[in-house]
């Protein structure tokens, strides 16, 4: 007696799966009905399949997150050339599904990202709205407090919670100068009335003013609570998590009370040298995000989130751990772990397929100091509600992969 084979949407056949929040990592086929993942096994029967993706070789992994980008473009300027990238530059087109908008539009603006921008992208895009209410249209976003919505921020949060995750406050000269902790206190109190939680840019990139280091302790333990985010991680900028070369101790601290520590690579928020003391202090970040903007898109030193995982990867970090880092843990600060960030049975089909690829490649920081590394991460593939995403080109002349020695 024979059972006839199950009819799916789409298999993904032969690929090696990682799945961190499943612990799994083996060679197996994923199944995908109505847009959710409908089995996970060895040799599933394709002959009824409307459409099978062979990943033999490659490797297949929840859809990838990107926590941290600049991604409202052509909200701010008939053309956004010179700051933000459009929502599926950073997501589908780039391998990722999932992206958060960190802080591009603020309580007055951020209406036309969730009206057109979010409806008519191909990828799951979500936001945070900055604590300056006018975003980074007109920077520097907060110059006094006359720049900060209090009112109009909780309204726009509760309007659309589905996509306006929270609050971003960049701790950076003059906010910092002319408010000092008063600017986190803000978007605490936003997100304690409105819901969502608190993103916080530390190490002061303008101006590197001493203000910074003497506000991030206090930010990281009184301010900051259990579901915020601390973006910039590895930076060495004034007011980083690194004092003297050293972490703070205030950064476990933070951690033990509940505390995300996000990467966003970015540009000149990652030194290699701060990022390998940052580690070597026995503090791995997070979460993996890429900071992306239409400048680091095109010209470095971010180009993609995968490049970022590869450049991570040269920190001594597993690729099984970068993974981690791009999909249960950012699903889980999004609370969003029973839909996104795993390859759960019964979960939204948001699959990423990745290349794994052997070679002499060399990462840059913004300063120009660089490191090699034998192995890149290579986009293959995004998958969104079950329906795969053509890949653009990728920012390179030669494509996605990085430079090669
Ligand atoms: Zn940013």
């Amino acid at each position: 007696m024979t059972t006839e084979p199950t009819t799916y949407d789409l298999v993904i056949s032969g690929g090696r799966v990682i799945d961190p929040a499943n612990s799994i990592d083996a060679q197996l086929d994923i199944a995908v009905s109505n847009g959710k993942i409908a089995a996970v096994e060895t040799g599933i029967n394709t002959s009824a399949t409307k459409r099978v993706v062979d990943a033999s070789g490659l490797i297949v992994t929840p859809g990838l997150i990107d926590l941290h980008t600049h991604a409202a473009g052509g909200i701010r300027k008939p053309s956004n050339d010179d700051f933000m990238v459009s929502p599926d530059v950073a997501g589908v087109t780039a391998g990722i599904t999932t992206i958060l908008d960190a802080g591009s539009t603020g309580a007055l603006n951020v209406g036309g990202l969730v009206n057109y921008l979010a409806p008519s992208a191909s990828t799951r895009l979500l936001a945070l709205i900055n604590i300056g209410k006018m975003g980074v249209a007109n920077l520097p976003e907060v110059k006094s407090i006359d720049d900060i919505d209090q009112a109009a921020s909780i309204e726009v949060i509760q309007s659309a919670p589905e996509i306006i995750r929270g609050v971003k406050a960049r701790m950076v000269t003059p906010g910092i100068t002319a408010l000092g902790n008063d600017m986190p206190r803000a978007a605490k109190a936003i997100t304690d009335e409105a819901g969502g939680f608190v993103m916080v840019h530390v190490g002061d990139i303008v101006a590197q003013n001493p203000v910074a280091a003497d506000l991030t302790p206090t930010l990281l333990t009184d301010i900051l609570s259990k579901g915020d985010v601390v973006t910039h991680t590895l930076s060495g900028a004034v007011g980083s998590l690194l004092a003297d070369g050293s972490l703070i101790s205030q950064a476990q601290e933070a951690r033990s009370n509940g505390v995300y520590f996000d990467v966003g690579v970015g540009g000149r928020n990652f030194s290699f040298s701060s990022a390998q003391a940052v580690i070597d202090s026995g503090f791995l970040p997070d979460t993996i995000s890429s900071d992306i903007t239409a400048m680091s898109r095109h010209a470095g030193p971010v180009f993609s989130l995968t490049e970022c995982m590869s450049k991570i990867m040269t920190l001594g970090i597993s690729f099984e751990d970068t993974i981690r880092m791009v999909t249960s843990t950012p699903a889980e600060i999004l609370g969003m772990s029973n839909e996104i960030g795993s390859l759960s049975p019964g979960s939204i089909a948001d699959i990423s397929i990745l290349d794994l690829v052997e070679g002499e490649f060399r990462f840059h920081e913004a300063s120009g100091i660089s490191a090699q590394s034998s192995q890149a991460v290579k986009p293959v593939l995004a998958i969104r509600d079950g329906v795969p995403q053509p890949l653009d080109y990728g920012p390179r002349p030669w494509g996605w992969l990085p430079t090669q020695d």
